[in-house]
Order: structure tokens, then sequence, then C-alpha cells
């Protein structure tokens, strides 16, 4: 053990994605981008397959080239191209490219050609996100550029996609607007002649509560790393399992007297004598500097709340008399089973999503993968 790490069970996210197939009765495509969202791209993305997936996801052409090059030979799409990005190893490679424009289009039949065999390509509608993919307005020219291109012997149109703006808040009624350009762009993409193998809109929430989203796949980032989909829907309650432990050897504790000021510009100044505890991880790990005097950490069976700022290379956190051995572990957030708090509370505390705590930690910490093996185990709910 190292004196600050991020632990993954990779038993937990075979769960967690054998559980997301069963609770949506739909092909599981497990999104692996930003590294497996900070679990590591690699081991997630061997999970995944071992779970079942029938796909993977990734942002960068980079990451899929880079699955490939661990071996993985399953369908797999990425949709964030830049022009100028070369496809042709992407075409060569099997991999799914996203199209949002007619001049993506025009590159890739370049690629295709250099490549010497057709490419696989989706496209992406925009309804409603105003990020990437088309616009209503131009989808019926990039429609019918696909089909010229698969009757020409460019590609084969393998799907048509889009991305929801609000899926964790099931009423806002963006969902059903959206949901309902989709519709509508899929039967403009049928008229035109396109016959895609998957259509798909929903990410983790809207697998979860949207069901008319799910269509032929659904794209599961969060969800398959066991963290809160959506605002009160925890991992608990879905069956999932949080993945991800981050964990320290306690560096130093110390008995300090009332009035004593905290870190960085006092933030924090002791009503009364207390023990402190010093945790050697800071922001230049990724712990944000916002969950300073808020977030809470668990050592020796007890919640011990982070006193004053977050410092670049260390965090402070209250004993209230207690004296652990330095050396002792830190949890600053795991899977909550053992009274941890979990990166959803880290996330409340530093008023952002758990995604972005997830994807943050690093820095200097090692990443230890682990397979618990729990997923083998009689409890493990597959027949819930
Ligand atoms: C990241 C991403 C996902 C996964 O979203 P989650 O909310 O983590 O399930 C799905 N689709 C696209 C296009 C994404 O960029």
């Amino acid at each position: 053990m190292s004196r600050a790490e991020i632990v993954v069970d990779v038993a937990a996210i075979r769960h967690n994605v054998r559980r997301l197939a069963q609770v949506t009765g739909t092909p599981v495509m497990v999104v692996v981008k930003a590294d497996g969202y900070g679990h590591g791209m690699l081991p997630s993305a061997r999970a995944a397959r071992q779970a079942g997936a029938s796909w993977l996801g990734v942002a960068t052409l980079d990451e899929a080239l880079a699955l490939r090059d661990d071996g993985d030979a399953g369908h797999l799409l990425c949709w964030l191209t830049v022009p100028g990005d070369d496809l042709m190893p992407a075409v060569a490679r099997g991999i799914d490219v996203t199209a949002y424009t007619v001049a993506e289009l025009d590159a890739l039949a370049e690629a295709a050609v250099r490549a010497g065999r057709k490419a696989r390509v989706q496209l992406k509608i925009d309804t409603g996100l105003s990020r990437g993919g088309s616009t209503p307005a131009d989808w019926p020219d990039l429609v019918a550029r696909a089909r010229a291109g698969e009757e020409a012997g460019s590609w084969v149109v393998t799907g048509v996609w889009s991305h929801f703006a609000s899926s964790e808040v099931p009423d806002d009624p963006a969902n059903e607007a959206q949901e309902k350009l989709f519709r509508e762009a899929l039967d403009l993409a049928h008229e035109a002649g396109l016959r895609p193998e998957v259509r798909h809109l929903a990410n983790s929430a809207a697998a979860l509560l949207r069901p008319s989203a799910r269509f032929d796949l659904v794209r599961c980032g969060i969800a398959a790393y066991g963290l809160d989909p959506a605002p009160g829907l925890t991992p608990a309650d879905l069956g999932l399992r949080p993945a991800m432990t981050v964990r320290a050897d306690l560096a130093l504790v110390k008995h300090v007297e009332a009035g004593a000021a905290v870190s960085y510009n006092g933030r924090w100044v002791a009503p009364a004598a207390t023990t402190l505890g010093l945790v050697p991880v800071g922001y230049a790990d990724g712990i944000l500097r916002s969950a300073g005097n808020r977030a809470e950490v668990l050592v020796a069976g007890r919640r011990r709340p982070v006193r004053g700022s977050v410092c670049m290379d260390q965090v402070v956190v209250d004993l209230s008399g207690d004296e652990p051995s330095p050396g002792e572990p830190v949890v600053l957030f795991g899977p909550g089973t053992s009274g941890e708090p979990t990166a959803q509370d880290w996330a409340e505390a530093a008023g952002t999503i758990s995604y972005e705590i997830v994807t943050r930690v690093g820095g200097r910490l090692t990443r230890r993968v682990i397979d618990s093996g729990s997923d083998n185990e009689p409890d493990d709910g597959r027949e819930n």
C-alpha cells in the first residue's frame, strides 16, 4: 500500500454493468472516456466487456485507439474528432466514428480510401444540448450525404444518436422535447434510406429514469462506476456499487489549544482544545479546494471534518481529541458501506457533481486495481 492511493475494484464495475443491462433490459455501451472516469480506462473496459458490454464509448480517437492497442476488438464508438484528425487508423481498426457535419463525412470518405476499407460511421443530431451534433436544420443534408456515401461504398452508417441536456431532472420538459426531435431525426434518416444498427439517446440517468429513451442501446458512464446518476437516486437504491476508494495514511496527529487557526488564512479556528490529523493529499492531487471546511473523511471508525482550506499537498482534519496513530488509514471516499463518505458526499461538499470528483482525483496518487471477486458471490443480487 502506498501513502495515498486510488483503489478501484473491477468486480464492482462488472456487477454494475450486469445490473444496468438487467434493469434497463437494453444492451449497454459502457462509456470509458477520461481514463474510465478516473478509474483507469483499460481495466474498466476489460471489466465492462467481461460483464457483457456490447459497446464501449469514448470521446477521442486516441482513447479509441488505445483500446484497440489493448486488444479490444468489440464495437467501439468515439464522438469527438477535430478537423485535421487522421481518421484513417480509426477506419482501419473498425472504430465507429461520429460525424456531425458533411465536411466530416468528406474527410471520412478520403480516410476510407486510404484505409482500403469501408468506414463505420454514426450520425449525431443535436436535439437541444447545443453542443456536438448536426442542427435539425442541417440534418437533411447530413443524412443525404451519409446515404450517398453508403451507396458509393465509403461507409456503413451504423448508428444515429443524440444526447440529453437534463436527463438527471426527469421532469424537465426539455427531455420530452429532445426525445421528440430525436424521433423526427430518425424518421428523416429512415426516409433517406438509412438503416442504422443502433439508435441511442440515453446516458445513465435517462437509461434508468426514462424507459422511452432506451431505444437499441443505452450509454452508461457514471452508473457503471457505481455513482449516483441523479439527485436522490443512490447506488444502494439501484443495486449499484461504487468502484473507487481514495485512501491515505495519516501523516501526523497533534494537540492544539483553543484558538488555533487551522490551514491557510485561518479559515477555521479551534473553539476548544482538540487533536488534528494531517492527511497527505491536496488540490494538486485533485482534492477540490472548494471542499475545505465542508467535506469529511473516515479515520479510526469515525467521520472527521476537514478543517480550514485544502492545501496543495495536505488536508487537516479534526480528530476531536482522539489520538489514532500516525499511519492510521484515512478513507476520503469510497462505497460508503463502512461509514466512509462517498464521492457524492464530496461532490455536495465541494458544490459539484460526482463526475468531477472521480475524474479530477489523481495527481501524485497511485492507482491500484483490485478484483474482489464480489460479483461472483451468492449475494451479488443478479436475481433481483
Ligand atoms: C459522457 C457521455 C455519456 C455518459 O454519461 P453518464 O451520465 O456518465 O452516463 C453518454 N453519452 C455521451 C455522448 C457522453 O459524452
